[in-house]
Formats: structure tokens, C-alpha cells, sequence
């Protein structure tokens, strides 16, 4: 018997290649014969430092050594402990307790519980989740509930919870979505429990981008109807839109705070969401039916923690926010570029994110021309995955001039290429 392997959003009914990558380091992944192939966008939003940074191999190499898992219902370890001192330096200070788990979608999984468990604890009965439109928080069963209904989940739709759903902020209709969000929370007989939204841009929803004063007043009005504001961060989280976390731009301090992939440098699976002290004090209890009811088996896992303690230690001790502000520029630079082409559209940037879409009659995720685009930045070794006919790049902060290059340069040849076929 011969077992095939299922890849992720793949339709292997195409019959596409599935290259395979031998090794990675830095800012490009390399097949076993050699070929080098730029990892334009960090290897699905995770790398942010790059691939194999050695600070982060090594902590992984001594860590296993030591101490490789343990249950932490109950039991603790250093590594988790010096994490949860370490993100003091990068967190707002109102979120003072952390909650582990494994990936972008428990951590949404484990603040949708942790905001229902806070309103239940309290003899409180609110359960709506007010989402934002095109948002995308993950593929488990809750985090998809709170996501964008389409293609993508309505095969699933009978295990989806229903939500509350505001408008996507576009130009010209910001007044309109805030008072879509005052009227929910307003509602006396169904006050929502919560709003999640991913903040400044949203990514897999086709990289909208949104103003932090939009963000801010969001929150202030989640803040004035006691509804809980969670900050999914795990895209923008660890520096990708040009601040640490993209809540600072706006001022804000989230009640939760959900984030994985840049925790570990993007080397390894961890996840944190953070909660403020009044979520934690909620579940604060000498009856054990007020406890926090989750877990998985490798919570905190020790050495995906000291592999985060390692890129903490990165911030402190190299000019990553140098490298960001680089990335930022060449950009900015770029866009310049691209400005004159007739067949693209909607140019934005958002800190290290810079995207825009490629004219085409679809138009959307389902668009022909994100299958085509793929094989063709694929045959130029540059790893990148439009959305639909939404092309956008999002390097790790390693990344060279000269790499930088060859990404901006082969955009452009796949713009011309598509704007004449
Ligand atoms: N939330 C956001 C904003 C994301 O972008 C993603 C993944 O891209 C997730 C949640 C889910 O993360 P994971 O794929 O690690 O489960």
C-alpha cells in the first residue's frame, strides 16, 4: 500500500507540481539539486527573522535536550516562565495573564472560550460574537465561525455558530460600519460578548487595509458597552505592519490578544493569547466549575517556548525594527513602480505588506488568474501566493536588496505578461 500525502488548500484533482524543498536559510528555501527560490511571503506569514536564524536552531537543539514536554495542566517549566516575562517588554500592560496553545486557531479558539467563559462566570448571558466582513481568523470549527462564510467553509456551514457581522470599513463607508458596531452593542436585549477583528489589515480576506483612527474608535466603542475587543494578531503580530503589534498604532489596548506564528520566529508551532486581568479574575475561583475549561497536549510545550524566548532575545539584541523600516522604504520605492501600470489596482501598503490587485474579469480568491500567477512566479523560483488576483508580498525582515529585486522585478514581468494574455 503506498500512502499519499493531502496537502493544504491544494486541489490535487489539477495535477499542479508540488516541488519539493530540501533546506532553507534566511530569505530563500532550496530544492536538493540547488535551485534557490526567495520566500517572498515568509513561508505563509510565519518567518520573520528568516529560515534557520541560529540563535533560534540552537535554542531548539538545547531545549530538547533538556527538558522536550511536559503537561503543564498543573506543572510548570523555565521556558514558560521566562516567556511570560519576556512578552512584559512587548505587550501593553493591561494584558498581565497568558494563555498557551499550539496555532493561530486555538489561539482564536481559546479567546472566543475565555470571552464567553468571562460573561458566563459573571451570571451574564451574553454569547454573540460581533466579526468584521472578509476577516479570516483560522480553519477550526470557531475560528471559522467568526471568519468570512464562502467557498472556503459552506460545506461546514451547519457547525457554524451565527455572529454579528459589520461592514469592511472601505473608503467613504467608515461612519457607516461604526454605526453598524454602535448599534449591536447598543442592543439591550442581545449585548454581544465580544468583537474580533484583525487589526489594520486583514489578511487572507485579500489583504484590506484599514486606518488605525478606524481601529481606535472601534475600540472605544467596544470600551463604552463593556464588549470585549480581541486583537487577532496572529498575522500582524511580531512586526509585520511596522510595529511590534498593530494595536500600538492605534493606541490601543485590546481585552485579549491572539498570537502565533512570529512568536517563534516562525521556526515552530506556539501560540499565546493574552488576557487582561479581569478575563483572568472572571475564571478566579475556589469552585472548579469556573475554571478555564481548555487545554491540548503540547500547551507550552518547552521547546517551542525556548524557541520564542529566542526571538524575544532577537528584538532585543539586532536592528529587526531597522531591517522593518527597509523593508517599509523599498516599498514605498516600489509602489512608485507600479503606479503607471493600466492593469493594476487597489495599491496598498501596510508596514511590510505591500499588495494590489491584477485586473481580471473574476476578480475574487476563486479568480483563474491566482492558479496561473502561482506557476509563474513558481517558474521564476519566487515563492509567492496571490490570493485570487490579489498579489501581495510580505518577505521575512532578513531579507537583501538583491532578493528584494529579483521579487519586485519578476511582479512586474508577471503584470506585463498578464496584462498582453
Ligand atoms: N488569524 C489570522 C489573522 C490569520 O492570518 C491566521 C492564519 O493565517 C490564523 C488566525 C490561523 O492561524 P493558523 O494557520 O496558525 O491556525
Amino acid at each position: 500500500m503506498s500512502i499519499n500525502i493531502w496537502h493544504p488548500f491544494t486541489q490535487h484533482g489539477l495535477g499542479e507540481p508540488i516541488p519539493e524543498i530540501a533546506r532553507a536559510e534566511g530569505a530563500a528555501l532550496y530544492k536538493a539539486d540547488g535551485t534557490r527560490i526567495i520566500d517572498a511571503i515568509s513561508s505563509w506569514w510565519v518567518q520573520t527573522h528568516g529560515h534557520c536564524h541560529p540563535k533560534i536552531v540552537s535554542a531548539i537543539q538545547e531545549q530538547s535536550a533538556k527538558l522536550d514536554q511536559m503537561i503543564f495542566a498543573g506543572w510548570t517549566h523555565e521556558p514558560a516562565r521566562e516567556l511570560a516575562a519576556g512578552l512584559s517588554d512587548f505587550l501593553p500592560e493591561s494584558l498581565d495573564h497568558i494563555f498557551f496553545s499550539d496555532s493561530g486557531s486555538t489561539a482564536v479558539e481559546v479567546a472566543l472560550k475565555m470571552a464567553l467563559g468571562y460573561w458566563h462566570n459573571r451570571g451574564d448571558a451574553r454569547q454573540k460574537i460581533l466579526v468584521m466582513e472578509h476577516s479570516y481568523h483560522g480553519d477550526t470549527i470557531g475560528a471559522m465561525s467568526v471568519g468570512a462564510r464562502g467557498v472556503f467553509n459552506q460545506a461546514y456551514a451547519p457547525l457554524l455558530f451565527d455572529v454579528g457581522t459589520i461592514a469592511f470599513p472601505d473608503a467613504g463607508s467608515e461612519q457607516k460600519m461604526l454605526d453598524q458596531l454602535e448599534a449591536y452593542c447598543r442592543n439591550k436585549d442581545h449585548p454581544p460578548a465580544a468583537l474580533i477583528v484583525e487589526p489594520l489589515i486583514l489578511g487572507a480576506g485579500g489583504m484590506k487595509v484599514y486606518s488605525p483612527e478606524i481601529l481606535k474608535q472601534m475600540a472605544a466603542i467596544c470600551r463604552a458597552y463593556d464588549v470585549l475587543f480581541i486583537a487577532d494578531e496572529v498575522m500582524t503580530g511580531w512586526g509585520r505592519t511596522g510595529t511590534v503589534f498593530a494595536c500600538e498604532q492605534a493606541g490601543i489596548e485590546p481585552d485579549i490578544l491572539c498570537m502565533a506564528k512570529g512568536l517563534t520566529g516562525g521556526v515552530i508551532p506556539l501560540a499565546v493569547t493574552a488576557a487582561t486581568d479581569a478575563l483572568y479574575q472572571a475564571h478566579f475561583s475556589k469552585d472548579r466549575a469556573q475554571m478555564f475549561f481548555h487545554s491540548s497536549s503540547f500547551t507550552a510545550n518547552p521547546i517551542a517556548c525556548a524557541a520564542a524566548n529566542a526571538n524575544l532575545q532577537i528584538w532585543r539584541d539586532e536592528p529587526v525594527q531597522g531591517r522593518i523600516d527597509d523593508i517599509i522604504a523599498s516599498h514605498q520605492n516600489f509602489t512608485q513602480r507600479l503606479m503607471h501600470k493600466e492593469n493594476v489596482s487597489g495599491l496598498r501598503q501596510c508596514g511590510t505588506i505591500l499588495a494590489f490587485e491584477i485586473d481580471d474579469n473574476a476578480g475574487d480568491y476563486m479568480s483563474e488568474l491566482g492558479p496561473q500567477l502561482l506557476g509563474f512566479f513558481r517558474d521564476y523560483n519566487i515563492l509567492l501566493r496571490p490570493l485570487g488576483n490579489t498579489v501581495y508580498i510580505m518577505p521575512p525582515y532578513c531579507i537583501g536588496r538583491e532578493d528584494m529585486e529579483s521579487i519586485y522585478t519578476v511582479v512586474e514581468e508577471a503584470i506585463d505578461h498578464f496584462h498582453s494574455n
